[in-house]
């Protein structure tokens, strides 16, 4: 027989209670039919319960008890899914891994596909993009594009549209994912950053099975935020650009001024030309120094070494905690 393999099926769960049951359905139905077709495969499904607030944990904690390939992790609170799967990677011990969603919104039916790719040697993950928002809101499909179009042309690290966190990765891979180890992470630029040779597969977007999504507009505002300023200098440079052309401004406005007054003879209009460079100034100033603020809070937390998530609970230490999943 061949030389066994192992896949890692790591799952961050924030309140995802509703959806769980068809999740763990549908990925231990995939990877029997895989089994069958490749028996040298065997999986462990690892399970990220990020400080969730409803019963996810009760009922990872009964399927680890049933399911021997079940493992979990729970945070001491929400950590955030960037959060979830670090820790998912750094706790996995499969040759190969999977990051996927719990809400079916990454289908487990793709993962045959993703893993022949991976085996053939060819490429080191597999991923699928999204070439459709549907049952996506026109104003957040509007924003997502924007962003990658601006992400694109200010950063040398390609984030491709569609592109998404449902990854399968050899450990080679992964073990590059984890030598980055900032505290703020953006996944997306921080898969496209380590390189190697990716398999896009395209597929229509799928809604939601159950439950509902944890990101706000303004949730995702600040992530995308969080993409440009770790993977971008640009706006730095912007900002020295503008500083430059105001000053510009500034000295050929003073240079128009005197030669009015000396060679026509006009008298100078003090109070309009005051206020508006006043306002022009103070703007520009505050919007430079703007920049370098983003840039000086994320060193900050940087610098702090904090940990990316902390963990409270595992399937190794459950029997510790009170289980008061009887009652409910
Ligand atoms: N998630 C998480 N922590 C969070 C928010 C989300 O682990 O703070 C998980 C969530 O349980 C799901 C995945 O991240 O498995 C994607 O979240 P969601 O479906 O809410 O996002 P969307 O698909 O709308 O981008
Ligand atoms: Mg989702």
């Amino acid at each position: 027989m061949a030389e066994q393999k192992l896949i890692s099926v790591i799952v961050p769960c924030y309140n995802e209670e509703e959806v769980l049951p068809l999740f763990y359905a549908e990925i231990t139905k995939v990877s029997a039919e895989m089994q069958t077709a490749h028996p040298e495969l065997t999986f462990e499904y690892l399970f990220i319960d990020d400080g969730s607030k409803d019963h996810t944990l009760r009922d990872l904690r009964k399927l680890a008890k049933q399911d021997r390939r079940v493992r979990f992790i729970s945070f001491s609170r929400n950590f955030g899914k960037e959060a979830g799967m670090y820790a998912g990677l750094s706790h996995a011990k499969g040759d190969y891994c999977v990051v996927m969603d719990a809400d079916l919104q990454h289908p487990p039916a793709f993962l045959p596909q993703m893993y022949e790719a991976v085996a053939s040697g060819k490429y080191d993950c597999a991923t699928t993009r999204r070439v459709s928002r549907a049952g996506e809101s026109k104003i957040r499909s509007w924003f997502a594009r924007l962003f990658y179009r601006i992400m694109n042309k200010i950063s040398q690290t390609e984030i491709v549209d569609g592109a998404q966190d449902f990854r399968f990765m050899t450990r080679q891979m992964v073990d590059a994912v984890l030598s980055m180890t900032e505290y703020n992470r953006f996944s997306k630029g921080i898969f496209s950053w380590v390189g190697f040779r990716v398999k896009y597969i395209e597929y229509e977007n799928v809604e939601r099975a159950a439950g509902t999504t944890a990101w706000s507009f303004w949730g995702l505002f600040r992530y995308s935020i969080e993409g440009i300023i770790g993977f971008s200098t640009a706006p730095l440079t912007i900002s020295t650009i503008l500083g430059m052309i105001s000053c510009l401004i500034a000295v050929i406005m003073v240079i128009a001024t005197v030669i009015k007054k000396i060679v026509f003879g006009e008298p100078v209009a003090g109070f309009p030309t005051l206020i508006c460079s006043i306002f022009f100034l103070g703007g520009l100033q505050l919007f430079c120094t703007g920049i370098l603020g983003l840039y000086l809070s994320k060193t900050y937390l940087e610098v702090k070494h904090r940990p990316v998530y902390l963990i409270r609970e595992t399937e190794e230490n459950t029997d510790n905690f009170a289980h008061d999943d009887d009652e409910s």
